[in-house]
């Protein structure tokens, strides 16, 4: 059976990282699987504004960072793999990656969501030649030239008042007339000279043969299509939950959002969900923490159960 865990955290963003501490701090013996580098959304957040505790506001890789550093002081094991196996073994969990295996009295999914492909042509054939899905990634390939930003929510408003530190100018590109993004964030792109809002517009093809070139757009009212000449474009159109692992594991909603109960218990026994990945109202850094403490805590009680 190779080592048991008390716990395996999947997922390294702020709900992930917070479960991590408190199991740790806990005393669990708690080992926390991230495909990428830990801190999830936040790592590639430019500055985080709304996290408390930072007036000025925080870069966000710094923000994750410490989340890590603070987890890894009291004990975290942290590795890097893409888990693809969550299964029953007996009361206990099977959780594997690429080739490797080990075995957990519980696990906690925070495996937060990832960017929604608007699947137009072109989007796909462009990828990393001037269609991105992250703006601190690579708005500084694009100093001085023009770019589209796709969407009307938070992360579109975000990221295009981002990439006016680098770029001429910002086509931010709504589907209708109103934003849903936050006022604040719609003042300051109103405020922002660099940044025309194209309104009632969807994206109907992204051009170019070798880099992007334009994109076909189309009137949402009058269905009128034009081209705009464009180097980049960035796509916001919404986040989906990466749940594949839970698939037949655990209740998801209809959105593929994991369904908890108030102490992040799922409809598993021994599974537990915490961050983005989770049915909710609010998808915050501040609600993910929260998230991942309330499971760590869960799990250990959990785990006292067991035991008696
Ligand atoms: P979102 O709030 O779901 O917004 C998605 C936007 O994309 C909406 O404006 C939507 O248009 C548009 N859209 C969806 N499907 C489309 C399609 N097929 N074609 C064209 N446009 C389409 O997603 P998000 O902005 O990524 O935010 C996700 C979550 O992260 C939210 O909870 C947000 O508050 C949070 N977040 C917070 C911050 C912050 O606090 N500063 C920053 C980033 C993200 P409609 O409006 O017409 O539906």
């Amino acid at each position: 059976m190779g080592t048991i865990y008390d716990l395996v955290i999947v997922g390294g963003g702020p709900a992930g990282l917070t479960a991590g501490l408190y199991a740790s701090r806990g005393q669990l013996k708690t080992l926390l699987i991230e495909k990428m580098i830990p801190g999830g959304q936040v790592a590639s957040t430019f500055l985080v504004e709304n996290y408390p505790g930072f007036p000025e506001g925080v870069p966000g890789m710094d923000l994750s960072q410490a989340m890590e550093n603070q987890a890894k002081r009291f004990g975290l094991e942290v590795v890097t793999g893409t888990v693809d196996h969550l299964a029953p073994n007996e009361k206990l969990w099977e959780v594997g990656w690429e080739d490797k295996k080990v075995t957990a009295r519980a696990v906690i999914v925070a495996t937060g969501v990832e960017p929604v492909k608007l699947c137009i042509p072109g989007e796909e054939e462009l990828k990393g030649r001037g269609v991105s899905y992250c703006a601190t990634c690579d708005g500084a390939f694009f100093r001085d030239q023009d770019v589209g930003v796709v969407g009307g929510g938070n992360s579109a408003v975000d990221e295009a008042l981002f990439l006016t530190r680098f770029a001429r100018r910002v086509h931010l590109i709504h589907r209708r007339h109103a934003l849903r993004a936050e006022k604040i964030l719609q003042d300051r792109a109103r405020r922002n000279e660099k940044i025309e809002i194209l309104w009632d517009t969807r994206v109907t093809k992204v051009l170019g043969q070798t880099g992007v070139e334009g994109l076909e757009l189309e009137n949402s009212k009058t269905r009128e299509t034009r081209v705009l000449p464009v180097n980049g474009v960035f796509f916001y159109i919404g986040l989906k939950p990466i749940t594949g692992i839970l698939e037949g594991v655990a209740k998801l909603d209809r959105a593929g959002h994991v369904i908890t109960d108030e102490n992040m218990a799922t409809s598993a026994s021994g599974i537990f969900a915490a961050g983005d990945v989770r049915h909710k109202l609010l998808r915050q850094i501040a609600t993910a923490v929260g998230d991942g403490a309330t499971a760590a805590f869960a799990v250990e009680r959990y785990l006292e159960s067991l035991s008696l």
